[in-house]
Formats: structure tokens, C-alpha cells, sequence
């Protein structure tokens, strides 16, 4: 079955440090990729690829910002994404706080919406520094009626089974419409 002729526009928001760079660069790379040349991280920071979800092709661009920490900026890529992937480090309990306060400034520009958004717990290999439990992560979630995941985009842990889950949750809301 074709994919809508448009590709999926999928944000990665979150603080500074968090692991965006990461996310993009392992999207980026040669693994899970349908094309036949890796793609390239451009100067306007996004990447458009096809990858394959559930035994179906899904067009995906995906936008890093790397400076959410801009009004300008981040109000722009919230007006922008078809879905976001809202990270945190479960490190970095700020950036826990930061995701919150993103989550809610997203919902002002997409109030009534069905937006899908995952929240996204990354660096979950430092188990040793962690300030922010899964508990914690998955009661966000639910609060913010989002789904969320645990990663380690330095271990390559998750990362495109989140990616995977955004494109999942962009079909059944194509196909309830
Ligand atoms: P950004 O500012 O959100 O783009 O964050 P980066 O992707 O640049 O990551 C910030 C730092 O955290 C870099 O040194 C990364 O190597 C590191 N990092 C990113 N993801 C992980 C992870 O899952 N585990 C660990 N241990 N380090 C990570």
C-alpha cells in the first residue's frame, strides 16, 4: 500500500546535551536504511530517508533542533512536525523539567490535535548517574498522554524501535482520519 505522497515530518526536541545529535546521526546512518546511499545531515539540520516499518515503506524527514533552547526556533519547528520525539537524559534531571515545559508549549500550539509524541528517556546505559526513574519517565508519559521509551543512543539501544513506534503512531492516525 502507498505511503501519502508527503513525507512524515518528525521533530526530535529536547535540552541541549541530551542526545539529539546522536538520534539523528543513527537515523542518518547506513542501518535499517532502504535507500542505497546513506543520507547526509545538511546545513538546515534534516534528513529524509525511507526506512521500513512493519514490512511497510515510510517516507521520514527528520529535523534536529539544535537550539530549542531559541523561542524563535522552537516555535517554529512546533508548527512544522507531523510528530515529535521529546527527549530527555535520564542523567540530567533539568532536562527531564525541560522536556515538561516543551511538552506543554507543543500542546499550546497544537491544542485539539491528536499530535503523536513519544518521550524519549536516552542515555539509559549510565546507569550509575541516573536521576530521573523509569517510574518517573513512564508517569510523564501518562500525564502528557504520550507514549515513551527508554534508549541508549550511545549503545544503539531502542533508537529505531522509538523511531519505529512515531511512524507506527502517524499511520493509525492517517488511518482513523
Ligand atoms: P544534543 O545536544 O541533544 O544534540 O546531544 P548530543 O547528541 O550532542 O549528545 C551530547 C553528548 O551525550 C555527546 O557527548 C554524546 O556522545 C552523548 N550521548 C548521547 N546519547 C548518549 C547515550 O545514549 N549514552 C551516553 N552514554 N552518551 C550519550
Amino acid at each position: 500500500p502507498a505511503e501519502p505522497g508527503r513525507p512524515y515530518r518528525v521533530v526530535l526536541l529536547g535540552a541541549s546535551g541530551v542526545g539529539k545529535t546522536a538520534f539523528a546521526s543513527i537515523f542518518g546512518g547506513a542501518a535499517d536504511s532502504m535507500d542505497s546511499d546513506d543520507c547526509e545531515l545538511c546545513e538546515d539540520e534534516t534528513c529524509e530517508k525511507t526506512i521500513e516499518v512493519d514490512g511497510e515503506p515510510a517516507t521520514v524527514t527528520l529535523l534536529d533542533t539544535w537550539d530549542t533552547d531559541g523561542e524563535w526556533a522552537q516555535e517554529c519547528y512546533m508548527q512544522t512536525g507531523d510528530a515529535y520525539l521529546l527527549l530527555y537524559s535520564i542523567t540530567d534531571r533539568a532536562s527531564f523539567l525541560r522536556a515538561s515545559e516543551l511538552r506543554i508549549t507543543l500542546r499550546r500550539f497544537r491544542p485539539a490535535q491528536h499530535t503523536p509524541i513519544i518521550l524519549v528517556g536516552n542515555k539509559c546505559d549510565l546507569v550509575r548517574r541516573r536521576e530521573v526513574s523509569v517510574t518517573e519517565g513512564r508517569a510523564c508519559a501518562a500525564v502528557f498522554d504520550c507514549k515513551f521509551i527508554e534508549t541508549s543512543a550511545a549503545m544503539q539501544h531502542n533508537v529505531w524501535e522509538a523511531f519505529h513506534g512515531i511512524v507506527r503512531q502517524l499511520r493509525l492516525r492517517r488511518d482513523s482520519k
